[in-house]
């Protein structure tokens, strides 16, 4: 075979070896270094295969394929981790709310009122989330007023469920938005004329 007259292969191989050597050099200047490892494989097997006339190297382009599903599985990963599923609200009953008790007061929960806390959330978790460890010092579920006690209207019955800690912090979070927002809807009060205005 004359060494000028290359065979369709040989061009296969040489545009494989190329797109090897771009993703390599890519590979390096980012410090990805398994990758460009994989790539040096490749151009090898690459020069080898175009020395082989009639062997077709197509390492290089299996790798860029590869590679491409790869990328798109992790785009898919990252994306399901940069937006995680929504907390549900702690204004409301939540997912995991079975049993609850009448509220007696709008304060802490009695011994009794506490002890049957315990009882529910062990059983059924913390009503927003579900878990079973109440995350507090003491062991005790936080007794959760439903409606929140800042948002249940004159007179409105209130019941408790069991919350964790950390739900009932983000309560505390949730009411002050939402206290927020009811007072920049509810018309301000008129003011009172001044002594001087008579
Ligand atoms: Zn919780």
């Amino acid at each position: 075979m004359c060494p000028w007259c290359f065979s369709p292969d040989t061009y296969w191989d040489l545009f494989n070896v190329g797109t090897g050597a771009i993703s390599l050099t890519g590979n390096l200047i980012t410090g990805n270094w398994a990758g460009a490892l994989v790539d040096a494989g490749g151009i090898a097997t690459d020069f080898g295969a175009a020395a082989v006339p009639g062997v077709p190297g197509g390492a290089a382009a299996a790798i860029q394929t590869t590679r491409a599903a790869t990328n798109v599985v992790e785009a898919a990963t990252k994306a399901a981790s940069a937006a995680p599923a929504p907390k549900p609200s702690t204004l409301a009953p939540g997912p995991f709310a079975r049993e609850s008790i009448p509220a007696t007061s709008t304060g802490k929960a009695t011994a009794s009122e506490q002890q049957r806390l315990n009882e529910i959330g062990r059983a059924s978790g913390c009503h927003t989330c579900g878990t079973k460890a109440p995350g507090t010092k003491s062991g005790n579920f936080v007794g959760d007023h439903q409606p929140p006690s800042a948002l249940a209207k004159p007179g409105q019955t209130q019941q408790l469920y069991p919350h964790c800690l950390s739900c009932s912090r983000q309560q505390g979070g949730e009411v002050r938005q939402a206290t927020e927002a009811q007072r920049a809807t509810t018309p301000p009060i008129p003011r009172p004329p001044k002594l001087d205005e008579y």
